[in-house]
């Protein structure tokens, strides 16, 4: 009976000393495990995505599961900065530029409105020469409407036609709904507001005056939701435009650097700070956008177009923007 009870308290304190899977997982730091690089159940085991990993499985820097960067895993900061490092390459090598492009090669709005004959060649000379005039300040849409009694509408109009794209309605826009889709900082940028009806996985984007596909697709990417471009008359753009910066935006840190490498760095420490449960970049002209959630995150895929069904609008506390500017010197 006595020695019962005393086998019974050795076996309780061997038990205390020997971390289960489970106690393990529970406490990730506070136990060495020399068999293997994570804790967890064999299934889930983490396997570093550097491919030129040259870390042993004896030779662990350190057990964890975060950060994670677009649903990989590394097994030390230098092989999490190998794949930064390739992902700010993937986005300089998409080939578009810095600077949004001039679009020579559209059909001049004047032009357009001419063709359509809802102006005379004498109006659109006058509103050309007014243009000129005042050094380039108002746009021609603006000119014509002043001179030549053209209104919003038509402007607008004409603009979807040059653009190939719909004159979208504001009807039922609501800020606070895609307050998280885009960080302010690029709105203001790109001259854009956000629109989106209930929980669909499409989302308009409202370009001011010139449409830009490079920025839509970079949205389509960070959010997984299909975006569909358009434009809208200048009053109401000005009017949503103003009730949108009026919103609570998620978090966002912006920062400039000189060069590429100087990215990937800037990348890495912000990466190793917040240790985030996923994280996702994107290029959009010269700002490298970075988003991070703090919260365990929705399946993304680099592609963006196989987010999972909650990888939809984040919640604005699930996540936080890094925006770094690209302003290489001359
Ligand atoms: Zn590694």
């Amino acid at each position: 009976m006595w020695m019962e009870q005393l086998q019974t308290g050795r076996k309780a304190a061997l038990m205390e000393l020997t971390p289960t899977w489970a106690e393990a997982a529970r406490s990730p730091d506070a136990w060495p495990l020399p068999w293997g690089r994570t804790a967890q159940h064999p299934s889930l085991l983490n396997t570093c995505m550097n491919a030129s990993c040259k870390t042993s499985w004896l030779r662990l820097w350190r057990r964890r599961n975060v950060p994670r960067f677009e649903g990989q895993w590394a097994c030390s900061q230098e092989c999490m900065r190998v794949l930064i490092e390739q992902a700010v390459e993937r986005e300089l090598g998409d080939g578009t530029p810095l600077e949004p492009k001039k679009h020579k090669h559209r059909i001049p709005l004047g032009l357009l409105m001419l063709s359509q004959g809802w102006i005379t060649q004498e109006q659109l000379r006058k509103a050309l020469e007014a243009q000129r005039e005042a050094g380039g300040k108002a746009r021609i849409g603006a000119w014509l409407m002043r001179q030549a009694g053209l209104s919003e509408e038509q402007v607008t109009r004409a603009l979807s036609m040059q653009w190939g794209c719909p004159v979208l309605s504001l009807t039922g826009h609501q800020p606070e709904a895609v307050s998280t889709l885009i960080p302010r900082i690029l709105l203001d940028t790109y001259g854009m507001v956000p629109l989106r009806n209930g929980s669909s996985r499409l989302a308009y984007l409202a370009f001011e005056d010139r449409m830009d596909s490079t920025v839509a697709l970079a949205v389509e990417r960070m959010s997984g939701i299909h975006i569909e471009s358009g434009v809208v008359t200048a009053s109401q753009f000005m009017r949503v435009h103003e009730r949108m910066m009026g919103a609570a935006f998620p978090k966002t840190q912006l920062m400039e650097v000189k060069s590429s490498s100087m990215v990937a760095r800037e990348i890495a420490a912000v990466i190793e700070r917040v240790r985030p449960h996923q994280t996702k970049l994107v290029r959009m002209h010269r700002y490298f956008w970075l988003r991070l959630w703090r919260t365990p995150a929705p399946a993304l895929s680099v592609s963006g177009s196989q987010a999972g069904p909650r990888g939809l609008v984040p919640r604005i506390h699930q996540v936080e923007d890094v925006l770094i500017r690209l302003q290489p010197e001359d």
